[in-house]
C-alpha cells in the first residue's frame, strides 16, 4: 500500500466554497471546528491579482501515518 506523503493542497479553482472559507477541510469537505490545522497554501490567480489563500484541514487528512508532525 502506498502511503500519500506531501499531499498537495488543490489550487483555489478546485476548492469548494467551505474550503475557501476555512469552515471545511480542503480534502475530505468534513466541517472544521478548533481542531483544525492549517493544511498549506493553495495556489490561484485571477488575471494578474494572486488569489492564493491558506486552507484548513482536519486534523485526520493533516497526519499522514509514519510521519513526524
Ligand atoms: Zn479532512
Amino acid at each position: 500500500m502506498t502511503v500519500t506523503r506531501d499531499r498537495q493542497v488543490p489550487a483555489v479553482f478546485y476548492l469548494s466554497s467551505g474550503a475557501r472559507n476555512g469552515t471545511h477541510c480542503v480534502w475530505c469537505g468534513t466541517g472544521l471546528d478548533e481542531t483544525a490545522v492549517t493544511a498549506g497554501i493553495s495556489h490561484g490567480y485571477w488575471g494578474a491579482h494572486n488569489r492564493s489563500i491558506t486552507v484548513l484541514a482536519c486534523p485526520p487528512c493533516a497526519t499522514t501515518p509514519g510521519e513526524a508532525s
